[in-house]
């Protein structure tokens, strides 16, 4: 097994810097558990034991949600996870559609594992959209974001198996949960 120390310094990082956050789901979670989840559907669904994958897993929304800087990532954690996490994190300054559009252009050119890492944060909000969605979202909101996933993680797949079979897995059984047409 891999040294969980880094993971374990990486995890007490991001709960730090997620500690004021939120999901949006009705009871408001720790936003924490997101990226754990997301480091999680790597080990268990992709049998994913790359260390800095993992570690760049749990920091993955620091950048783009806290006051934390890919420098600072990369002091702390080395270039290899900051490189991965550059890969992850969206420019919020660019208008909401001009950011869906970029993520879709830029998972097909992403790094393998950044690939990997976009697939399963796309699972697990398509599993939370399921089972625990965003308080207000309409079912034409929840059915826009799903398709839009899809679209996303098109680019993404042929590193690992397992994790697109798990992608489609979720897409099928959200869609069926919000009794949406399925594509195929
Ligand atoms: P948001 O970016 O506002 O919200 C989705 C993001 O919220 C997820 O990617 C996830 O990001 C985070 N999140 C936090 N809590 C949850 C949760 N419980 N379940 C799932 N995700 C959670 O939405 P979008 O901009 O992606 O909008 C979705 C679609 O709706 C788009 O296609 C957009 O065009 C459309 N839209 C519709 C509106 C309407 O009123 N009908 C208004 C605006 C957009 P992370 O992994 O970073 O935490
Ligand atoms: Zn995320």
């Amino acid at each position: 097994m891999m040294n969980p120390s880094r993971l374990l310094e990486a995890l007490a990082f991001a709960a730090t810097r997620h500690r004021n956050q939120r999901r949006k789901d009705a009871s408001a979670s720790p936003y924490i558990n997101h990226p754990i989840a997301v480091a999680t559907m790597l080990a268990t669904a992709g049998h994913v034991q790359d260390g800095p994958l993992l570690m760049a897993a749990v920091l993955h929304d620091t950048v783009e949600d806290t006051r934390t800087t890919p420098r600072e990532i990369k002091a702390k954690f080395g270039a290899e996870v900051a490189s991965l996490v550059r890969e992850l994190t969206d420019n919020k300054k660019l208008a909401r559609e001009v950011r869906k559009r970029l993520q879709i252009e830029h998972a097909a050119v992403a790094s393998p594992r950044a690939k990997q890492l976009k697939i399963a944060d796309k699972i697990c909000n398509i599993e939370d959209i399921a089972a625990t969605p965003p308080t207000g979202w309409s079912k034409a909101r929840k059915r826009e974001y799903l398709d839009w996933a899809e679209q996303v993680v098109a680019g993404c797949r042929g590193v690992n198996p397992r994790l697109d079979a798990r992608f489609d897995q979720a897409l099928r059984r959200a869609r069926k949960k919000l009794r949406l047409k399925t594509r195929d």
